[in-house]
């Protein structure tokens, strides 16, 4: 079968793009079922203090729970959420249901000035967005300074006024801004001048090449995350590393300055239940090993 291109005449039609077509509409409707039966969480991944091993925050993960089919990851959602424009109401979602865990979870002794850190995609941006975080803020009993922004750089990329609107307000509000997957994209380097950036987020790229099987790989990463490191240091943000899945890698990271640190070495995404209960025990358990 052939399908007629827009621009370049014609197109041989796949068989695989009748799966995607269905897969979009299986998708589809999973959302709008998972809005009506609130099958969407806000899973919590503990961030860390690389010094000192104690909780500072959460790293706020979508997960749709499917009754039949489980746990869905956010990635695909995602994507074809933001192509079909329900993405504003799973944010939402997911912003109301962060602001209630973080406020469970400030119950734990020693937890109550942990933070969380909340992804937003481009599209989420709505000029409602910084009244609101601050509604939220009131309801939940939150202070702004626990509220943190995880952009990444397609947010900033085409420098919307809007956008950078909105990320002045929230940040002048009291909310940090973290850059996430930092060093992946076109040129990270300009975005810590040009917006009102907190914290600089590692990607685990660079944290997985650290202890990789070449040496000069290994050398290369370190060099590049000793420099991202220096530099964001001088552009007074804090530095979090992600996906430390070792112990290796995660004394590598304190030995090169990284302040902070996430990953499965320290603990998967969870629901906020069993951070409850895992957070009551000392953490230490695991990272325990780490001299
Ligand atoms: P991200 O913001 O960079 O989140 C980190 C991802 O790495 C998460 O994948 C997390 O589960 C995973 N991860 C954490 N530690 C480790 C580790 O040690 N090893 C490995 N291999 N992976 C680790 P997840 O939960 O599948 O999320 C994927 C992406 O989806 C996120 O990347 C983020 O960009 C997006 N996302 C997740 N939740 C939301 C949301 O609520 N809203 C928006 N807009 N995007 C979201
Ligand atoms: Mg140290
Ligand atoms: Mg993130
Ligand atoms: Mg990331």
């Amino acid at each position: 079968a052939k399908k007629r291109d827009g621009k370049n005449g014609v197109q041989i039609f796949h068989p695989s793009m009748m799966e995607q077509a269905a897969r979009r509409v299986e998708v589809e409707s999973n959302i709008q079922l998972g809005l009506e039966h609130d099958w969407f969480d806000s899973y919590f991944q503990p961030i860390v203090d690389l010094n000192t091993k104690s909780v500072i925050g959460f790293e706020a993960l979508m997960r749709m729970i499917h009754p039949q089919k489980g746990i869905l990851a956010p990635a695909e959602i995602i994507h074809i959420a933001e192509e079909t424009g329900t993405i504003g109401y799973i944010g939402n979602r997911i912003l109301e249901k962060s602001f209630a865990n973080l406020s469970e979870l400030s119950r734990v002794p020693g937890m109550a000035d942990t933070y969380v850190a909340i992804n937003f995609s481009p599209l989420q941006f709505e000029p409602s967005l910084p009244v609101r975080l601050a509604s939220l803020a009131d309801r939940y009993n939150i202070r702004p300074g626990r509220i943190v922004i995880e952009i990444t750089e397609a947010v900033l990329m085409n420098d919307n006024p809007e956008i950078r609107r909105i990320l002045d307000e929230v940040s002048g509000f009291g909310c940090r801004i973290a850059l996430d997957d930092f060093g992946t994209g076109y040129s990270s380097l300009s975005y810590l001048n040009r917006f009102p950036v907190d914290i600089v987020k590692i990607d685990q790229s660079f944290t997985r090449a650290m202890t990789d099987t070449a040496p000069e790989i290994r050398a290369k990463s370190r060099t590049l995350v000793e420099g991202i490191a220096a530099i964001s240091r001088k552009m007074e943000c804090k530095i979090i590393a992600e996906g430390i899945e070792t112990s290796e890698q995660w004394q590598l990271l304190d030995q090169l300055g990284i302040d902070c640190g996430q990953g499965y070495f320290i603990s998967r995404p969870q629901p906020v239940n069993r951070l409850q209960a895992m957070l009551a025990e000392p953490l230490v358990i695991r990272v325990e090993d780490v001299g």
